[in-house]
């Protein structure tokens, strides 16, 4: 991808009413990754998140909590959504809610532009709701209850009976894009990623699309409906747009062509929406479809799933108070693969922390700053006659640097992690067996010395200028100790070109202290 290119990623917007578990700031970290490298490669990256503020469940609960459904949104951004974002370091570009004006506006501007053109009309429809979903379900959707709602039907996610509605309503015709959407889907193979989800996406689709109803009148928490004000906008209906309400559709042509289309990272249980939906309102408005949508797997934890609508999570800062922002990152980034289901535990993150952030990188770190401090006072050496050995390092750097700008390109966060870790374990090994301590003993090996540490120093930069994206906080550190200009200018595609400082400065602590109680009192 040429340097200035769009690049603009959404994240799903986040439901108000739920709380922020670590599922949450997974979605998040994965998508200020994505940014943060395009960003860094130059590109014209751009992070979009925010809140979904509207829908009968918010009202119900602002109401039996006495105050309004905006107060209590207010509430839940101030006090829960934005801190989230501070928590795990995520660098957002924007932050949308739905109650935003510019939003509500563009959420009339889309839906009188489809009903003017013929794709929505008005008719009967009853069925089962769970609240819980905001979602019509089908009866395929049900399952029998158990304990105090056995006999009943209720929603599989929930668990909880559904309310059978019964309303006149307005209809997108959905039903018509089955065809374009197979199409896309065919012709665009990496529309929906990975092929699970796409083969789940597709063989939906297969079965036959309805008519999606498309408004409300039984309550009026959300957007009206421009043409017939009884009627607020479904909840789904309405945050959908945000992702492109938010880059100024239907006010700025310019902001919207230069962004659009997006990047879409989502769970995969909202895939549905995001695939199938999402792309034929598009269609129908005669947008084009996002680039790519991701869904991402599950957290488990201790083999259970975390999701949005359980209250079974772990909440974000638990994990940060204990190992700092950057460790959660690194460690949700590296051990899961993107794409598939993965299993938290706190031995896991400790025993990575320890090992891969504290003594891999961290000790290198420390060691190649302190050995330059010690036997150069601290003035950056030059190399001398290069061996072989030092050119298997920088050759490394110039390889793991190609291999993890193309797997970000995949979307395989954490294959990118896994050539970058290459690098620590070749500089790691490169000093173990080149000795710069012993060198320092030997008067006459003083230019191998200097070479052996000026090839480390160079590693370390190339290795800072790569894991900026993962880890700011810990790099930022390093760099101020190693680099020249600002660490988020260094073209990350073209890492091992870093400039040093002609000094090193001495690093005041490790970047990984130790953790003397690795997981939180319960
Ligand atoms: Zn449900």
């Amino acid at each position: 991808m040429p340097a200035g290119d769009s690049f603009f990623i959404a994240t799903p917007i986040f439901y108000v009413n739920d709380v922020p578990h670590i599922g949450h700031a997974y979605t998040e970290v994965a998508a200020d990754v994505l940014a943060r490298w395009h960003r860094q490669r130059g590109d014209d990256a751009w992070l979009l998140t925010g809140t979904d503020e509207h829908g009968q469940k918010i009202l119900r609960t602002a109401t039996s909590n006495g105050v309004t459904p905006q107060e209590w949104a207010d509430k839940l951004v101030t006090e829960s959504w934005k801190p989230l974002l501070q928590t795990v370091d995520i660098r957002n570009d924007d932050f949308i809610r739905t109650t935003d004006a510019r939003h509500e506006k563009g959420v009339q501007t889309f839906l009188q532009k489809l009903y003017d053109d013929g794709f929505i009309y008005q008719g009967e429809f009853e069925g089962f709701y769970c609240v819980g979903c905001e979602e019509y379900k089908q009866p395929g959707d049900l399952v029998d209850g158990t304990g105090p709602f056995e006999g009943q039907q209720v929603c599989a996610i929930h668990s909880k009976p559904v309310e059978l509605l019964q309303e006149s309503n307005y209809f997108f015709r959905m039903s018509d894009f089955e065809q374009r959407l197979l199409d896309l889907y065919e012709q665009q193979p990496d529309f929906v990623q990975p092929d699970t989800v796409r083969n789940e996406i597709v063989q939906f689709v297969k079965q036959g699309l309805r008519d999606l109803s498309i408004s409300r009148q039984s309550f009026d928490w959300g957007v009206k409906v421009p043409w017939d004000e009884k009627h607020v906008v479904y909840v789904w209906f309405d945050a959908l747009l945000n992702y492109i309400t938010a880059i100024g559709y239907g006010v700025d042509d310019d902001e919207f062509d230069r962004r659009w289309p997006a990047v879409q990272l989502v769970g995969k249980d909202i895939a549905r929406f995001h695939a199938v939906i999402w792309p034929a309102m598009l269609m129908a408005a005669g947008l084009p479809v996002p680039k790519n949508v991701f869904g991402h797997g599950w957290l488990l934890v201790g083999g259970e799933k975390m999701s949005k609508s359980k209250l079974t999570g772990i909440a974000p800062q638990q994990i940060t108070d204990v190992f700092g922002s950057d460790a959660f990152r690194y460690y949700f980034m590296r051990a899961i693969t993107f794409g598939q289901d993965g299993n938290f535990s706190w031995e896991d993150i400790s025993a990575r922390y320890q090992a891969e952030l504290a003594n891999g990188f961290g000790n290198l770190a420390s060691r190649v700053v302190a050995m330059i401090t010690r036997y150069f006072d601290g003035t950056v050496p030059v190399a001398g006659e290069l061996t072989d050995a030092d050119l298997a390092v920088r050759e490394t750097e110039v390889r793991v640097t190609a291999a993890a700008d193309a797997a970000i390109d995949r979307f395989a966060i954490n294959e990118a992690l896994s050539s970058i870790w290459e690098l620590v374990d070749t500089l790691n090994g490169y000093i173990t067996e080149q000795e710069p301590w012993a060198l320092a003993k030997d008067e006459s090996k003083r230019e191998r010395l200097a070479t052996v540490l000026a090839t480390s120093l160079r590693g370390l930069g190339t290795l800072t200028v790569l894991l900026s994206p993962f880890i700011p906080t810990a790099t930022t550190t390093l760099w101020q100790s190693i680099g020249q200009g600002e660490l988020t200018s260094q073209p990350v595609d073209r890492a091992p070109e870093w400039s040093s400082a002609p000094e090193v400065q001495p690093l005041a602590a490790g970047l990984f202290p130790r953790i003397e109680q690795p997981e939180p009192a319960k």
